[in-house]
Formats: C-alpha cells, structure tokens, sequence
C-alpha cells in the first residue's frame, strides 16, 4: 500500500524547503520530492547577497541551510522525479521509485529560464541569467543583456547603475517590453541598443571574453568585448505536473493569487511556478509559508 502523508510537496527549492518547515512546525507529516538537486535554481549562484539576514552567502550553502532546518524538523525528504500525480481523496504521487498518497499535494515546481542555447553556455564564467542577483559583480565593468521583453530592459536599467557601459541586444528592430522602459534607456548615457542583432557564439575559454554578434537584416557579423552576459530570453515554468493536475494556463504556470490557492480542492502552489510578478528567493519563501499553512488548514479539515 502507498505510504500516506499529510502533505506532499513537489519541488526542493526555497519554496518547497519552507514549506517543507513550516509544515512540519505545524505538526504535519511531510514528504519533500526533488528530482535534481535541492535549493533549485539559487544553488548555483555564487553569491547571495539578498536574502535577510545574511549579508553574503552563496548560494549552495543557504540551500543547505534551507535543506537542513526541514530535516532537522523531521520532513521526509527524497531524491525522487515525480512521474505522475492525480487529484483526488487523497491525491495520489508517483515517482520513479514509489508510489505515495497525501491529503495536501504542494507544488513548489519552480521555473527555468530560457536561454540562447550557445555553445559554452553552461561553463563560461560571465554568462548570468539574473542582473538582480550576479549585477553586482560586474560593477565598473562592460556587459550585455540579450532579450527585449520588460526583463531585459529592467535589467539593463539596474545594470546601468552599476557597469561602465551595458548594450542591449535585441532580435527585433521593437522591443516587446513597456515602452516606458525603453525611454528610461535611451536617456541613460552608458547604454547602447543594438537592435536587429542576434548572438550566435560566446568568446573565451573559461571567463566570457565577448560577443559574436550577427545583424540579422545585413547579415553583417561583429565582435563585442564583454565582462557578463545577463540573458534574458524568457522563462519556462516546470509545468508538466501542473498540466496534467489541470491547475497551470497555457505558459505552464499556475494561476494561482497569493494564497497559493489553485482551482483544484488541496492543491497549492508556492514560489517560482505561480503566476506573480516578482520572483525572488525572499518572494518563494514566502510562498511557501502561505501555501504550507493553507495547506494545514486543509488537512485539519479534511483528515
Ligand atoms: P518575454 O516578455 O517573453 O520576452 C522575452 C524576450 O526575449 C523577447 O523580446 C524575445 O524576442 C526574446 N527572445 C526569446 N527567445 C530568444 C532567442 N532565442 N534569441 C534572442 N531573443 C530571444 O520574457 P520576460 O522579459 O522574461 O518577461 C516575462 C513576463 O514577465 C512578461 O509578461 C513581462 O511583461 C513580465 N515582466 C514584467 C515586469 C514588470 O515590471 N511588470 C518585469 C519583468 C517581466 P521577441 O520579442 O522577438 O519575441
């Protein structure tokens, strides 16, 4: 018989490693599911220096504190990819180990974001996928951010705080982001737009030297010299579960308020994977407070 637990929760990042603690300290049985690695995306920056009460942390080492205080309280975490789930009473979860049943199922699943797709993408220093967290390093220094959406223009107005000179390299001759955003650029003196233009390669062997740029109207190719690359291309949601629940719109994230209440009766959502407009590390724990206390709620209810 599939072993029962109050609460399932789907996903180690922040969120579900809060989750994770607040349910505990509420006396809930809690099953953590992770199929990677935990702390999700924040585990590979290498420096935090965002999250209260820590002036500077990496990232690996505050997910191994989040890991930490929820084992400590006695979740039962696993390293285990969930394969299916179904809604029901109880809902039902089946990883590629076991198969497992819950009164309250979190899904705390979180988002990837999109990326060019470059060669050395994933092993060249200075290649950054949020201004907000890795900026910093790059202050006083040359960087590029690649995307036109309202991510890529807010994170070349927050580098262009910081850098010598930020170029936003767009595809398209129109920005798909607020225009509002584009005026407050073109009125910053240290930041060039250079539109019409694609990357096709990255330069250097372990630090990122540069750009290989390609204006995709003349064909005519060029070289930028850069510290950091911010890409900001769009995001991915891991949506899959959410999908087959019924609970995420047609990006594949869940419509959910900040109750981290989705349309479905003991199914709630918590950090990166709910819609919401700030996505942060302090945003996901919080998520994963609110949801985990609904979702005691729910229990009490329902047991
Ligand atoms: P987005 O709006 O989907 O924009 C992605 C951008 O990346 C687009 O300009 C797209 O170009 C470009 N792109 C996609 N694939 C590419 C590729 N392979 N090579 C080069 N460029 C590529 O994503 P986002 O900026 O992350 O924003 C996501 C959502 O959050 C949006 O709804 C946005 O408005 C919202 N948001 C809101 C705020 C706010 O302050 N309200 C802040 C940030 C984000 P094309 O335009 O040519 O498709």
């Amino acid at each position: 018989m599939a072993e029962h637990f109050d609460i399932i929760i789907i996903g180690g990042g922040p969120a579900g490693l809060t989750a994770a603690t607040y349910a505990r300290r509420a006396g809930k049985s809690v099953l953590l599911l992770e199929k990677e690695g935990f702390g999700g995306q924040i585990a590979s920056s290498p420096k935090v220096e965002n999250f209260p009460g820590f002036a500077a942390i990496s990232g690996a080492e505050l997910a191994d504190k989040l890991y930490a205080q929820a084992d400590a309280l006695g979740a039962q975490i696993e390293l285990e990819e969930v394969l299916s789930v179904e809604a029901g009473t109880p809902h039902t979860v089946v990883t590629d180990y076991n198969s497992y049943t819950c009164t309250a199922l979190i899904l705390a699943t979180g988002m990837k974001h999109r990326s060019l797709g470059l060669e050395k993408e994933d092993t060249l220093a200075g290649v950054s996928y949020c201004a907000v967290c890795d900026g910093a390093f790059y202050t006083g220094r040359d960087t590029a951010v690649c995307g036109g959406g309202n991510t890529a223009l807010q994170d070349a107005l927050f580098l262009a705080d910081l850098c010598r000179h930020v170029t936003l390299i767009h595809r398209r001759s129109e920005f798909r982001g607020d225009p509002i955003l584009v005026e407050a650029l073109k009125k910053r003196s240290n930041v060039t737009m250079v539109l019409d233009t694609v990357v096709d390669a990255l330069l250097g062997d372990n630090v990122l030297t540069g750009l290989q740029l390609r204006n995709t109207v003349t064909g005519e190719t060029s070289t930028l010299a850069v510290d950091g690359l911010f890409e900001a291309v769009g995001q991915q949601p891991e949506g899959k579960l959410a999908a087959a629940l019924s609970v995420a719109d047609d990006g594949g994230f869940i419509p959910a308020a900040e109750d981290c209440l989705t349309g479905k009766a003991g199914v709630f959502a918590a950090g990166d994977c709910r819609t919401k407009e700030v996505r942060q590390l302090t945003t996901a724990c919080a998520d994963g407070a609110v949801a985990a206390l609904a979702a005691c709620t729910y229990c009490n209810a329902n047991s």
